[in-house]
């Protein structure tokens, strides 16, 4: 057992046994670590006679212990992509990690390079394990692995084989982190589902450690614990694009202070004890005072509450961070800065536009437009930009395009350099504009396109593309449904408005046919908070009320319309009215919500007299439905309709029943047919059938 070995490098991941799973780079935190070593059954050696330890016994339970690593000694032998998982691993957890192995991924060796772990580029020796308090054999040569293992089991040290589960004393399981919680999860011989039930509860903890923390307030002695104030980043707007820390602080918030281009899809996640203060600062319009801001921030945190102040794309970015975090300091508040990913990069991204590429732009500057070049409060050199051959992103710049374009060829910048404007990036109504400078503001005037919008003036403007496939993103997660409450629309793995809700990249300035959506679902299945969260970050929305009007002595609808004002953002317009027809036909920009078509139907049948089979009342209703149907077919807003799932299993027991059931499968059915995408929603679960 003594001769030295020449450990390989692992060229695959799973060449040891290992599972194949992306690299720890492309593992989304907070699942830190990759899956647990045992090998899928089946990929598994038997015991062999005379290996390293006493084999478990497959129904034996393992005993779980967490290793504070911080400072001792790791011996990692092997130097391949499992090692390099590993390492990681253990880097978290602060271990001193000795690497042993003749050759090195790239990762590996930078590590080594910057004296962040000790690495020997060498075969496996027997006395490489004094001093380790630990070691995980980790390459693909069994007969490595099995050496390292023997030897550890004579010092009466844990080893960790990577490639056979069922020798190796330890195993590595599945580790996820959410603050303070670590989770680790072995799930016998099925590391996807150690990983998979790892990825579920890291999912479950942001909600729970909300509790828990607010278990803790008030203090001991009756003080309240201090508050804290997370200035957090929200992205461009896409609920998906806000980092996961971001996430975290939002989902252990008591108070969410919200900017008008924050991500406004989570606000919907949140718990409904949150308190949400709407901090939006519209251009010309109703804007809530940066000192009043400074001062909520600071209350809220005074009387012990998380606050987070959620702010479009990065908060240092034209964001007015820093007073916020003064303003904090000068209170002895604690404060913290969560980065976000602004929209001066994001929002070109969108539309296929890098701000920098090989070979046609070396760097890109970000600068307000917000107010024009020549006027006394500009400290912006523009002739200086106009010679510097860099991309100008500009942000708030839409109202003085003419005159910022007219400054830049004056100065010498050709009015041919290519221009873009990406307006309501990340949304469905993100929107193109692509001309040369010169004719760029005009371009923008006739497409009516206005703020928020992204400028970009140089040559990288030309890479504005149709066709990008964009990342489409789910809601993250939300609470389970409370009791008594309709699920929220994201809880479980719900997508709305993912598949086919990514924005079109070039949509053409000339308005095109909207998009139809039908969600269907069950009674109290969370189909209309679906709906509502497939709409929540977007402007005005028409809310057609289809129920009977409130106040007519069906208390459970009044109770459910309450529910939903209670839920539904403020500045959404509700119509109650049962003329769809008029609405889908209507002129106007903003999306339609119609919730929902069985209270629709209902009162339409009532209407009609429908409800005992007659000709003449069939006829009417008929011309109703057909009405609708055309006008969903033609309509040019968006708009989703919610309505019942109902199958021909249900058999009701009245002729009128069956009469409705039937009415409403066909009208779902062909309704269905029109439209774009379905939903069937379950238990506040959402999926895509269409
Ligand atoms: N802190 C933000 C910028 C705030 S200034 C960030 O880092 O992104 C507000 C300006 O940002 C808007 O006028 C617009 O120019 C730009 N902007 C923000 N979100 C946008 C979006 N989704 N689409 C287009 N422009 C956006």
């Amino acid at each position: 057992m003594g001769t030295p070995s020449e450990p390989q490098p692992t060229a695959r991941p799973d060449s040891g046994g290992g599972p194949a799973t992306p690299a720890p780079g492309t593992a989304a935190t907070p699942s830190s670590s990759g899956p647990a070593t045992p090998p899928a059954p089946g990929s598994a050696t038997p015991p062999r006679p005379g290996s390293a330890g006493p084999p478990a016994a497959a129904a034996t339970p393992v005993y779980p212990l967490s290793l504070r690593l911080e400072g001792r000694r790791v011996l990692v032998v092997g130097g391949g992509s499992v090692a390099l998982r590993r390492v990681a691993g253990l880097r978290e957890a602060g271990a001193e990690i000795v690497l042993v192995a003749p050759r090195l991924t790239p990762a590996l060796a930078d590590l080594a390079d910057r004296g962040l772990i000790t690495a020997h580029r060498r075969g496996y020796q027997p006395g490489d394990l004094d001093g380790a308090w630990l070691v995980l054999a980790c390459t693909d040569q069994p007969e490595v692995n099995q050496a390292v293992a023997t030897d550890a089991e004579r010092q009466h040290l844990w080893c960790a084989r990577a490639d056979d589960a069922a020798t190796s004393a330890a195993w590595v399981p599945a580790v996820g982190r959410a603050g303070a919680v670590t989770v680790a999860v072995n799930a016998g011989r099925n590391p996807r589902r150690a990983a998979e039930l790892r990825d579920r509860f890291v999912d479950t903890i942001g909600p729970v450690d909300r509790l828990a923390a607010k278990e803790q307030v008030p203090a001991a002695g009756g003080q309240r614990a201090p508050g804290r104030v997370s200035i957090v980043g929200g992205g461009p707007g896409d609920p998906g694009l806000i980092t996961v820390t971001g996430l975290r602080r939002l989902r252990e918030a008591d108070v969410v202070v919200a900017d008008r281009l924050a991500p406004l899809a989570l606000l919907e996640q949140l718990a409904p004890d949150v308190h949400v203060v709407d901090a939006a600062k519209v251009p010309g319009g109703p804007a809530m005072r940066q000192d009043h801001i400074n001062h909520a921030l600071v209350e809220h945190a005074r009387a012990g509450r998380a606050v987070v102040r959620l702010k479009g794309g990065d908060p240092f970015v034209f964001g007015r961070g820093r007073e916020e975090v003064e303003a904090c300091l000068t209170a002895g508040v604690p404060v913290e800065v969560i980065p976000g990913v602004t929209s001066a990069i994001s929002v070109p991204a969108a539309a296929g536009i890098p701000v920098t590429h090989r070979g046609v732009s070396q760097g890109f500057c970000v600068l307000a437009g917000h107010v024009r070049p020549g006027d006394s409060r500009s400290s912006v050199d523009w002739a200086a930009l106009a010679r510097s051959g860099m991309t100008l992103v500009l942000l708030m710049s839409v109202d003085h395009l003419a005159e910022i374009a007219d400054t830049l060829v004056s100065a010498g910048l050709s009015g041919g350099t290519p221009g873009a404007v990406v307006s309501d990036g990340w949304s469905r109504q993100q929107r193109v504009v692509t001309a040369p400078l010169r004719d760029l503001a005009s371009a923008v005037r006739a497409a009516g396109v206005t703020n928020p919008a992204v400028v970009v003036v140089g040559d990288v403007a030309q890479f504005a593309a149709t066709g990008l496939l964009l990342p489409v993103s789910p809601p993250p997660p939300g609470s389970p449904p409370s009791p008594g409450a309709p699920p929220s629309p994201g809880a479980g793995n719900a997508a709305p408005p993912a598949a086919g809700a990514a924005p079109s990249p070039t949509a053409s300035a000339s308005g095109q046919a909207g998009r139809r959506v039908l969600v269907l679902g069950g009674a109290r299945s969370g189909k209309s908070a679906t709906a509502e969260g497939m709409l929540a970050g977007d402007g005005t929305v028409d809310y057609v009320a289809t129920g009977t009007p409130r106040g007519s002595g069906d208390a459970e609808w009044d109770a459910r319309v309450a529910e939903h004002e209670r839920r539904r953002p403020a500045h959404w317009r509700t119509v109650e009215t049962l003329a769809l027809a008029e609405v889908l036909a209507a002129p106007d920009p903003a999306p339609v919500l119609v919730d929902c078509l069985t209270t629709w139907l209902t009162r339409v049948m009532d209407d009609c007299g429908a409800w005992d089979e007659t000709g003449s009342t069939a006829g009417a209703l008929a011309e109703r439905t057909e009405e609708v149907l055309e006008a969903w077919q033609h309509t040019r807003r968006q708009v989703i309709a919610v309505s019942s799932e109902i199958g021909s299993g249900v058999v009701p027991g009245t002729a009128s029943g069956r009469r409705f059931r039937d009415e409403l499968g066909r009208l779902n059915a062909r309704i269905a047919a029109a439209s774009d995408e379905v939903w069937l929603c379950t238990a506040g679960i959402a999926r895509r059938l269409r």
